[in-house]
């Protein structure tokens, strides 16, 4: 898709012209990925974090955030419990915790693929290639790190780890492609200070970088985080600044499913959070193929504030297991069995091979 258009779609305001955007995403997405709507379990073990992004409530200056970190055992039951849930896949996702050591992660993953027959994907932020490549030969299938913008001067601003030359999450991103990793990336959207130019880019960034998941929720403000608080320090005037609405996320996502159409997309909790009626039910109509239900004991949810007032954080794993089946029954649209891996993998030959070379699995 050509920037003129990106830009015309991202600039639309006409609800009847929108609904040809969200109808051609569907029909794109069932063509290209199926009915099927993947699961994945979602651990947030440690909401410990070195980093102070701007944006993020796990930032290490905020001094609100009651810290947490789950025992190992509780990390295994949690994965067990995707497992008995039917989730082909869990997301362990952390702040940058400097407990998170390599020997520990590699061996938390080998255990969770000793117990259980599913894809394993990695949320843990910047690292090291080595330490990259070592959880993958430790058994990891994917990894997610969304760059949250590919305008460096922007990205640097609200990202003050990010030392050296260019962007690190765009190079880190091709390097776990290298190592064979399933690659997860995105952005969020409406970030102040973000320009529609700058979030067409982003757009053809998720392309040019064939990502298999394309995570893109909208921005929420944390009071306790620069971002939040100064948020006119940063923004754009009211013609540049993309707003943090869901319809402009909407926006987003559907064009990700027209210019990626095999990728995994989720419908993410920060959609869900921004329209609580509508965001789940919106984003699987509107491209997406993905959930990510969260399997986190209750007790800790509260205090995994990335920001305020998440959809998900008064449900307990069964009862956002219930939420989710009965928003898909509601739609007509059935749960996908086994891992889910992305259908862009059979051109790219890598990824999760299922022991039962199950839908999705065996490529
Ligand atoms: N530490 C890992 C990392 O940095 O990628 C994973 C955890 S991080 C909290 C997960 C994602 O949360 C980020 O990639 C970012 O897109 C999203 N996030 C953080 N703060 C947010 C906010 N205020 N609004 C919306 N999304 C946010």
């Amino acid at each position: 898709m050509e920037r003129q258009e990106i830009l015309q779609w991202l600039r639309e305001e006409s609800n009847a012209a929108l609904e040809t955007l969200w109808s051609r995403a569907d029909e794109t997405r069932r063509c290209a990925v199926g009915d099927e709507v993947y699961l994945r379990g979602l651990i947030e073990f440690s909401n410990f974090c070195i980093n102070n992004c701007a944006y993020c409530g796990l930032r290490v200056d905020n001094r609100t955030n009651r810290r947490y970190r789950m025992p190992e055992e509780e990390i295994l039951d949690a994965a067990q419990k995707a497992a008995s849930l039917g989730y082909g896949t869990i997301v362990l996702q952390s702040g940058n915790d400097p407990y998170n050591t390599d020997a520990w992660v590699a061996e938390l993953v080998r255990k969770i693929k000793r117990t259980a027959n599913i894809a394993v994907t990695l949320s843990l932020g910047e690292q090291a290639f080595e330490t990259l490549a070592l959880w993958r030969e430790a058994g990891a299938d994917r990894y997610l790190l969304r760059f949250e913008t590919s305008d460096v001067r922007l990205f640097r601003r609200i990202h003050p780890s990010n030392c050296g030359e260019g962007h690190i999450r765009i190079t880190l991103l091709q390097w776990l492609a290298e190592l064979g990793y399933e690659i997860g990336g995105g952005m969020m959207v409406g970030l102040p200070g973000q320009s529609y130019e700058s979030l067409a880019a982003d757009l053809e960034i998720c392309a040019q970088l064939d990502l298999d998941m394309i995570g893109i929720g909208p921005y929420i403000a944390h009071r306790e985080t620069p971002l939040g608080r100064q948020a006119a320090n940063y923004v754009l005037p009211p013609d540049q600044q993309v707003p943090n609405t869901e319809t402009m996320a909407c926006k987003a996502l559907a064009l990700a499913r027209l210019m990626r159409p095999d990728a995994n997309i989720p419908a993410t909790t920060a959609l869900a959070t921004a329209d609580k009626a509508n965001g789940l039910a919106h984003g699987l109509t509107r491209g997406a193929n993905i959930v990510m239900p969260n399997v986190t004991p209750i007790h800790y949810r509260r205090h995994y504030v990335i920001y305020p007032d998440r959809y998900s954080e008064v449900m307990d794993p069964d009862s956002h297991y219930r939420y989710v089946v009965d928003a898909l029954s509601a739609l007509g649209r059935p749960i996908g069995k086994g891992p889910g891996a992305s259908p862009a993998l059979a051109r790219k030959g890598n990824g999760f091979k299922a022991a039962d070379g199950g839908p999705g699995g065996d490529v």
